[in-house]
């Protein structure tokens, strides 16, 4: 069955793009089918999968206010191997635009429908928000992936994150849980860094994943020539990561349908 997970934390800049992007390429080079979600107006998403955001014929906007069918808008990632469902800044009148629409909420869920067959796993990049946009992907997928950086205020958000999942669970969605947090940026010379990182098994425990994602400028570097992190420079620290931590979702998944 189709797996579609949120990439997802309210935070700015902690890593979701970078690991929805690079998620997607590792889950492609195992001979997964990808579909990659860009549900950020920043559209960083799609410009990492190699896609001018600037010249868009249709978009997820056009799928997420009903102009336009999903199938049009999606195109391809020759750097990634895989699909992209692309953004840009148009998107960010959907939020107001929406409000007046019924089921608002269910929008890209109703939109993914008619595709989700043809994948093995559809990843949503959300915004930095819990905003219209981050409900919709939330209510479209099976599970939450969280990048987190271990860092003091990281822990702070993430009680409105968790709380806003159980919700969505318990209101709108209940196929919905957390998947599991991913510690990205990770200097382990830093104190802060292995403290945060030991409080976050502790509270979690399974649900962090094995797989850490080192800060590599590798991986900083790929998004400006529209290839992702783990084809850029497969031999990369952090390249390896992402394919590490591509083989550990894999596993998790077959360990828990079994
Ligand atoms: P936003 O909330 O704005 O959507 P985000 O959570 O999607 O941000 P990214 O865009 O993935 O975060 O990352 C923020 C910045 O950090 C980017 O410049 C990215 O290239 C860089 N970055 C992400 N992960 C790493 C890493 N492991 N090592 C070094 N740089 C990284
Ligand atoms: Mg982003």
């Amino acid at each position: 069955m189709t797996k579609i997970f949120c990439i997802a934390n309210q935070k700015g800049g902690v890593g979701k793009t970078t690991t929805a992007v690079n998620l997607a390429a590792a889950l492609a080079n195992i001979n997964q089918r990808v579909l990659l979600v860009d549900l950020d107006p920043q559209g960083n998403a799609t410009m990492g999968a190699g896609i001018n955001k600037a010249e868009l014929k249709s978009s997820i906007y056009q799928v997420l206010l009903g102009m336009g069918e999903l199938k049009d808008a999606r195109l391809a990632s020759e750097s990634g191997k895989f699909d992209v469902l692309p953004a840009n800044r148009d998107l960010a009148g959907a939020e107001v635009e929406m409000v007046e629409l019924d089921h608002r909420e269910s929008r890209l869920k109703t939109a993914l429908a008619s595709v989700v067959d043809n994948y093995d796993f559809v990843l949503i990049d959300c915004p930095p928000a819990l905003s219209m946009l981050t409900l919709n992907g939330l209510c479209a997928a099976h599970g939450v992936i969280i990048p987190m950086q271990c860092e003091y205020y990281a822990l702070e958000g993430l009680s409105d994150l968790v709380n806003t999942i159980k919700i969505v669970h318990a209101k709108l969605n209940p196929d919905l849980k957390i998947i599991g947090l991913l510690r990205v940026m990770f200097d382990p010379r830093m104190m802060l860094s292995q403290q945060v990182s030991l409080q976050l098994e502790e509270h979690f425990g399974d649900k962090v994943f094995k797989s850490i994602i080192p800060r590599n400028v590798r991986l900083a570097e790929a998004p400006s020539y529209g290839v992702p992190g783990v084809n850029f420079d497969a031999a990369a620290k952090g390249a390896q990561a992402y394919v590490e931590f591509g083989k550990e979702l894999v596993q998790r998944i077959r360990n828990t349908a079994a």
